[in-house]
């Protein structure tokens, strides 16, 4: 199967699909992470996307389009992925169409995980992450058992430059402008599954997953 999260920053799209990639033996492949690794490691594409990516700014088309198709040739996402993160853009999901089209495949769903503007600041203030390992936590929701380190790994958590309060309103109108017209290109080939991410994370699994199913039965 081929799926993709899409939703607005914060609403959960890195956690559900991980969950989802792990329980149908799928790879995730997030562009969010795949770029904040190149810019740990000093590379030369970490350099070209860093001020678009702390600023909050999507990091241009040709670019993301190179990574993709470099990203999606790798043979772990031969037989099927859980994209987070892309496509973001109308361009992008040509860019996608175009990339799977050269094997003869296509995506099969899209699934929208939505919730609340408020919610989504106060899930963002209070996020950390694992540069490692990509492990997320939450300072109230979902604390570390020792504070500041990951539960998984040992590594030391951070907080994500563009999960500032007013770096996160510029991502929810960049999410409004450039991002809801692409949904639209898949709601109207019939693709989308529109998610309530509100609850627990496990809640949200499973609504997600019966998003699915239903589908897959009928
Ligand atoms: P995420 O981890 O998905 O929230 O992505 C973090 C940031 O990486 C975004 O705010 C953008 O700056 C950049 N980024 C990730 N995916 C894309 C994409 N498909 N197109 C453009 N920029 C992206």
């Amino acid at each position: 199967m081929r799926i993709v999260l899409m939703g607005p920053p914060g609403v959960g799209k890195g956690t559900q699909a991980v969950r989802l990639a792990r329980r149908l033996g799928l790879v995730h492949v997030a562009t969010g992470d795949i770029l904040r690794d190149a810019m740990r490691g000093g590379t030369a594409l970490g350099d070209k996307v860093r001020e678009f990516v702390e600023d909050g700014r999507l990091v241009p088309d040709d670019l993301m389009g190179a990574l993709i198709g470099e990203r999606l040739k790798n043979p772990d996402a031969a037989d099927g992925f859980v994209l987070d993160g892309f496509p973001r853009t109308e361009e992008q999901v040509a860019t996608l169409d175009r990339v799977l089209g050269f094997v003869g495949v296509r995506v099969d769903r899209i699934i929208v995980l939505r919730a609340p503007d408020a919610e989504i600041v106060r899930r963002l203030a209070g996020r950390r992450v694992c540069p490692n390992c990509k492990a997320v936590f939450h300072v109230d929701n979902k604390p570390p058992r020792t504070a500041g380190t990951c539960d998984d790994c040992g590594e030391v958590l951070m907080r994500r430059k563009d999960d500032a309060e007013e770096v996160v309103l510029g991502r929810l109108a960049v999410f409004a402008r450039q991002t809801e017209p692409a949904i639209r290109i898949y709601r109207e080939r019939g693709l989308v599954e529109d998610v309530d991410s509100v609850g627990e994370p496990g809640e949200v699994a499973e609504r997600l997953w019966n998003a699915l199913a239903s589908e897959r039965l009928g």
